[in-house]
C-alpha cells in the first residue's frame, strides 16, 4: 500500500522517463511560438524591475521539449541584449529523455533535478504545467473524521489519520494538498535574493474541496490507478495554498487569456501573420485564440507570480 503522493511520484517518474508526453497532450508553448515569445518579453521587463542585475538566473521548471525557453531566448536576444548577456540558463528536469531534447534546443543550459538545487542569487523562474505534475495527497473529511487515500493493487484504500496540518476545512469533502516544502523553499530564496517566479497552470482561483486527479493516456482520460507509468497523472493546482505556503507577495491567479493579452499576445501574432500566406496567418490567429479564449485555455489556465518583498507588481498583473 502506498500513499497517493508516493504512488503519483513513482508513476510519473516512470511515465516521463519512458514516454513522449506530447503524444498524450499538448501544451501552450507547443500551440503557438507567441506564448514563449511574450514570456521572454515579460522576463526582460522583470529583469528591469529587479534592477538589471549583471548576473541573473533564468530558470525553467519542467521545460518539456524546450520550446517555451527557445522562443523566449530568441525574443530576449532581439529585444533585450543586455539581459541576454546577463542571464544564465538553468533547467529543472528529471527526465533524461526530455533533457536530451532540451539540450538540442538550448545549448549552454545547466540541468538540475529539483528547484531546490538551483544556485543562489537573483532569479527569474518560469514554469508552465509543472506544478500540476507534482505529487498530491488526498484527504477525506466525513462525520468530523479525517482519512487519507492510499493506493493498493490499483484500488483506493482510506486510512484514518489525524487532521492534516495544512488543511483548515470543516465541511465534509475531499481535499488535496501539495507538499508545502517547495513553496516554502521559493519563499526563502526570494527573501534571500531578489527574484520573481511565474507559474502557469490549470486550477481554481480559490482553495476548495474536490477530486482533481486525472490521468491521460493516448490523449484520453483513463483510470489514474491502473498501470502506473503508462499515463500522465496530474491534479489541478491550488494556487492560493501555494502562494500562502511561500509567504511571499503574490499576484494572481489571473486568467491566462487576460495575462497573455495584456502582454501583447495578439499584437505579436498579428505581426507574425503579416509575414506568412493567408492560410498560415489564419492558423496563427486560431492558435492565439485557443490560448486566450475563456471557453478554451484562457480561463481554466491561470498565471500566478510570486515576488521578493518590495518589488513592483509584475507586468501583466496590474489591477
Ligand atoms: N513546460 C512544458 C512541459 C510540461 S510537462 C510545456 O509547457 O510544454 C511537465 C514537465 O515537467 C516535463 O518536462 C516533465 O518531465 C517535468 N517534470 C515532471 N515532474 C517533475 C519533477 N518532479 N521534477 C522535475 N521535473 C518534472
Amino acid at each position: 500500500m502506498e500513499r497517493l503522493d508516493e504512488f503519483m511520484a513513482r508513476a510519473n517518474a516512470l511515465y516521463y522517463a519512458s514516454h513522449d508526453p506530447f503524444a498524450d497532450f499538448t501544451t501552450a508553448p507547443e500551440i503557438s511560438q507567441a506564448f514563449g515569445e511574450v514570456l521572454g518579453a515579460w522576463a526582460a521587463i522583470t529583469w528591469e524591475a529587479l534592477g538589471r542585475p549583471d548576473k541573473v538566473i533564468l530558470a525553467e521548471a519542467g521545460p518539456g521539449r524546450g520550446t517555451l525557453m527557445a522562443d523566449a531566448i530568441r525574443t530576449i536576444a532581439r529585444v533585450a541584449p543586455a539581459f541576454h548577456a546577463a542571464l544564465r540558463l538553468h533547467l529543472v528536469e528529471t527526465s533524461p529523455r526530455l533533457r536530451a531534447i532540451q539540450a538540442a534546443k538550448l545549448p549552454g543550459a545547466t540541468w538540475h533535478d529539483r528547484i531546490e538545487d538551483l544556485p543562489p542569487g537573483p532569479i527569474i523562474l518560469l514554469a508552465n504545467e509543472f506544478l500540476d505534475a507534482l505529487p498530491i495527497r488526498q484527504f477525506v473529511l466525513n462525520d468530523g473524521q479525517w482519512t487519507e487515500r492510499h493506493v493498493a493493487g490499483g484500488a483506493w484504500v482510506e486510512q484514518s489519520c489525524p487532521p492534516p496540518a495544512n488543511l483548515t476545512a470543516t465541511a465534509p469533502g475531499l481535499y488535496e494538498t501539495l507538499d508545502p516544502a517547495l513553496a516554502q523553499h521559493i519563499g526563502d530564496r526570494l527573501r534571500a535574493a531578489p527574484g520573481v517566479a511565474l507559474f502557469m497552470d490549470y486550477g481554481p482561483y480559490a482553495s476548495g474541496p474536490g477530486d482533481s486527479l486525472q490521468a491521460l493516456r493516448d490523449g484520453k482520460f483513463c483510470d489514474p490507478l491502473a498501470e502506473p507509468g503508462s499515463a500522465d497523472l496530474t491534479a489541478h493546482v491550488d494556487f492560493a495554498a501555494f502562494a500562502r505556503a511561500s509567504a511571499l507577495p503574490a499576484h494572481g491567479p489571473l486568467a491566462q487569456g487576460k495575462f497573455l493579452t495584456r502582454l501583447g499576445l495578439f499584437a505579436r501574432i498579428n505581426r507574425l501573420a503579416q509575414t506568412v500566406p493567408p492560410r498560415a496567418a489564419l492558423r496563427l490567429t486560431e492558435a492565439g485564440r485557443r490560448l486566450a479564449e475563456p471557453d478554451r485555455m484562457g480561463a481554466l489556465f491561470k498565471a500566478l507570480a510570486l515576488t521578493s518583498p518590495g518589488l513592483p507588481t509584475p507586468a501583466g498583473f496590474e489591477a
